[in-house]
């Protein structure tokens, strides 16, 4: 664990993760009093800066709607120990002058020990001479102390691409090293999951083929590109969300016990049950863009898109696990922009009840919303209440607004940038587990891509719409089927 004696370097300070993300997470860390005692936080950027115009940037959209005293001393003293450095990406020198700035910082530490925390918000074109640069003019010797890189996802988009740059990294960075950020890990319900499958027996007992019908993972986002198409664009839906994110979720949901929660415990059964899964076939996959509707522009309408662009802004795909718990379950992941909510759930669904003595009755499903609003709820069939037997749908229900009111719930950055502080690897993505993520989606993007043959046309929904109208009909192939009766949650003012 890096106590004192610690540097954190954010590379891209001047940037929109930085500001909407790095930042607020650290102040939130050091505001609580986990940051080490005595830190320093330097930012780097080509942006041409003075402190007071750095210290404004970082700060846009660290929050104290009443004022709360306390926490705007905390963040002027939080403004004092942070600092900005203007240098480019591709020149040694540069490197060299963030050196001797981080090295006048530490010789007022009074000791050898100096540790350094290197967390890149920059865009994947400059990881390679950046980690290069920084290993050969900022790196401290063990026998000083540590240091440690951390980054952000896009790591490739593809297998090769993903190899070569981790290979380019791992020249200069040893894995102990590395962390590679995908910031649903740092999410309060993923981290969850873990706990509700091993440390219930009650769970465990149906989690498997023989009681588990599908399941689908969903993430649902309300808005388009809205004028940020560029990047989009160039990665698509299943790049941004599925192959990391939803990907992660289900390897924690369908990963065997591990040994201990050491990270590498951990991490070897998530790559297990990973490579159980064949790469995703072109007929398990529906893929949509977004078009005008409601008043709302269509995806080719962003000027920030080619106009004949045929990327995919909703994509479902099935995925199937070769072993013997899963055997046979599909898993459903999907994703949208543009669509009628802001959404991130899992959503198990169980098998129907033995035919015989009920009709039409709902299937049992566990619910685990991850955003908004973390939830877990199991929904249930019960007797209506009263002189009939009549059996509704209902739920038992954990909502943690309701049974945790008092807890504040972590930011994902500010759970993440501990365990980077810690030397904790468990949230973080192995070398290993990213390629057989990338073994599993390769051959369907190469597909969208039309690296191979024309491209797939993605079918067309309206903006603010559940997504495709062919989406039932590809989740019903699959088994899933809609609650019976019309079932209603009866209290909205917590969802
Ligand atoms: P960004 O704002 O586009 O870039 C960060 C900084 O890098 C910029 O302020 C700029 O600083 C420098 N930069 C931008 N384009 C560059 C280029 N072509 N060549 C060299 N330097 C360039 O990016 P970001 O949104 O903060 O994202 C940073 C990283 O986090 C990316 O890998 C992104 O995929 C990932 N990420 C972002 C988010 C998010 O919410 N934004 C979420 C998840 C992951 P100077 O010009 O001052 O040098
Ligand atoms: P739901 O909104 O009824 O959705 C259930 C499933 O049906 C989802 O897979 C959804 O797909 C699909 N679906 C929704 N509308 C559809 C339509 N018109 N045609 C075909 N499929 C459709 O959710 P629920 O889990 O049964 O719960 C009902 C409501 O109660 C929700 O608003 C939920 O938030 C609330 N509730 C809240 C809590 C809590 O906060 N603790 C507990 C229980 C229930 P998509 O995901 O693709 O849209």
């Amino acid at each position: 664990e890096l106590k004192d004696n610690t540097i954190i370097i954010v590379l891209g300070a001047s940037g929109d993760l930085a500001k909407k993300k790095t930042y607020p997470a650290l102040f939130g860390l050091y505001r609580m009093g986990f940051l080490p005692k005595g830190v320093h936080i330097v930012g780097y950027a080509r942006t041409k800066m003075d402190d007071a115009e750095y210290h404004k940037r970082i700060t846009a959209y660290i929050k104290n709607p009443n004022n709360d005293p306390e926490v705007s001393a905390k963040l002027e003293e939080f403004k004092k120990l942070s600092t900005y450095i203007s240098g480019g990406y591709e020149d040694s020198p540069s490197f060299a002058n963030l050196n001797k700035h981080l090295e006048k910082i530490e010789s007022s530490y009074g000791v050898k020990e100096r540790n350094r925390v290197f967390y890149l918000a920059l865009p994947p074109s400059v990881f390679i001479p950046v980690g290069q640069h920084l290993k050969e003019q900022c790196y401290v010797t063990p026998d000083v102390g540590k240091c440690r890189i951390i980054v952000e996802k896009p790591f490739g988009k593809d297998l090769d691409s993903s190899r070569e740059l981790l290979g380019a990294l791992k020249q200069h960075w040893t894995e102990d090293e590395t962390f590679r950020i995908d910031h649903y890990l740092g999410k309060e319900m993923t981290k969850n999951l873990l706990v509700l499958r091993f440390a219930n027996v009650a769970f465990n007992a149906f989690w498997d083929k023989n009681s588990i019908s599908n399941v689908q993972i969903t993430f649902k986002e309300p808005f388009g590109t809205e004028g940020r198409g560029g990047y989009f664009d160039e990665f698509g839906i299943i790049r941004d969300i599925l192959q990391n994110h939803l990907l992660q979720v289900l390897s924690i949901l369908t990963m065997e016990r591990p040994v201990s929660f050491a990270a590498e415990d951990i991490r070897d059964e998530k790559v297990k049950v990973l490579r159980a899964i064949p790469p995703i076939e072109r007929s398990d996959t529906l893929l949509g863009q977004y078009v005008a509707a409601n008043g709302k522009p269509g995806y080719l309408d962003d000027d920030t898109v080619p106009h004949n662009s045929v990327c995919p802004t909703f994509a479902a795909t099935t995925l199937w696990i070769h072993n013997p718990r899963w055997e046979g379950v599909p898993f459903i992941l999907k994703a949208g922009k543009a669509l009628n909510e802001a959404k991130v759930e899992v959503r198990i669904q169980f098998k129907d009840v033995t035919k015989g003595i009920f009709k039409d009755i709902s299937r049992n499903e566990l619910v685990i919303r991850i955003q908004p609003s973390e939830a877990v709820y199991l929904k249930l069939n019960t007797k209506t209440p009263g002189l009939h037997t009549r059996a509704i749908p209902t739920e038992m229900d954990l909502t943690y607004k309701r049974r945790f009111a008092e807890a504040a719930i972590p930011e994902a950055y500010e759970s993440l940038i501990l365990d980077a502080l810690k030397g904790d690897h468990s949230n973080f993505v192995r070398d290993d587990e990213l390629d057989v993520a990338w073994k599993i989606f390769t051959p369907i993007l190469h597909w969208i891509d039309g690296k191979n043959g024309p491209a797939p046309h993605p079918v067309s929904y309206p903006y603010g719409s559940r997504g495709p109208k062919e989406l039932e009909a590809f989740i019903g192939k699959y088994g899933f089927k809609r609650t019976v009766a019309e079932y209603e949650w009866p209290i909205t003012n917590l969802a």
